[in-house]
């Protein structure tokens, strides 16, 4: 089987009706699953989230935007938190990564009952400014589309469809991953709003698509073959952690004087390990020795 290459596409109609952002996160999702070693639920809850942050993502404009997806449902996984730079990078994990739930009928992984619906659904936006944005609005149903969608109109008044999905195969790996948001500009005609729900009510699931090998520029044309659309934008996806030796070693002096001081007495060493894609950073007695010195 090939693999392609993780990607997303912005697209818009030639009238200026709608815009369109469809990803596929076939790797991506695979790699954030062996991070973390994640159960088959958990797996399709967290790589929903990260396709959902990798679109909106490539909404913001400079190189250092950061934005910030958490989902607190109270379910089993514990919090999703999901972090997307601009140009396609996106990282994440779950509090609980082994928490499973039962499948619904027909196998189908019960992803809102493992992420909960009592709770929210929290952007933050950090562009560089004083105050970071931050959006809020209460979960529906857990499963991360709708959420995200009900997010966009009482949050953002934006009215949105949303489609995320992760296809998990028997061994567990995952088989494809992906999504789109589509986006109804303020111009758009009813007729128009009644083609795409059509549409929508007729479409398979996004990770049958891409499963099927449907690109996202096929995904697009497949959904509104009824409009002229032109690709604005191609962007690779790809998991990926800025963690590093230095910014751990922040962690620890952040920890002050006294801790660091009872660590070396105790265990004379400390390991810390990135909670995003789980790398384990060592520290031995003369290295804590010496943050101690620099402090
Ligand atoms: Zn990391």
């Amino acid at each position: 089987m090939i693999i392609l290459k993780d990607y997303l596409i912005r697209g818009i109609d030639k009238l200026g009706s709608l815009r369109i952002f469809v990803a596929t996160t076939t790797n991506l999702v695979e790699e954030a699953r062996l991070m973390h070693d994640s159960s088959p639920t958990a797996t399709a809850a967290l790589g929903r989230t990260l396709t959902a942050a990798a679109i909106m993502g490539v909404m913001m404009k400079n190189d250092e935007d950061t934005l910030t997806l958490k989902i607190n449902g109270g379910g089993p996984i514990g919090n999703i938190l999901v972090v997307a730079k601009n140009g396609g990078r996106v990282k994440g994990y779950v509090d609980f990564p082994l928490a499973d739930v039962e499948p619904k009928s027909k196998g189908k992984l019960d992803v809102g009952a493992l992420v909960g619906n009592n709770g929210t659904l929290t952007t933050i936006l950090d562009l560089g400014l004083k105050e970071p944005y931050i959006g809020q609005s209460n979960l529906v149903s857990g499963e991360i589309a709708e959420d995200l969608a009900s997010y966009y109109l009482l949050s953002e008044q934006q009215p949105s469809a949303v489609s995320l999905g992760v296809l998990v195969d028997r061994d567990r790996s995952v088989k494809a991953a992906g999504g789109y948001i589509i986006q109804l500009l303020p111009d758009i005609a009813d007729e128009d709003i009644t083609k795409i729900e059509e549409a929508l009510a007729k479409v398979e699931p996004v990770s049958t698509l891409i499963a099927k090998g449907l690109s996202p520029e096929e995904i697009m044309n497949k959904i509104l073959f009824e409009f002229d659309m032109q690709v604005l934008d191609k962007i690779d996806l790809q998991f990926k952690c800025d963690c590093s030796r230095d910014k751990i070693e922040g962690v620890i002096v952040s920890l002050g004087r006294k801790e660091i001081e009872d660590i070396i007495e105790e265990d004379g060493e400390a390991e810390v390990v990135c909670q995003y894609c789980n790398k384990k950073y060592g520290f031995d007695k003369v290295e804590l020795s010496k943050i101690l010195i620099d402090l």
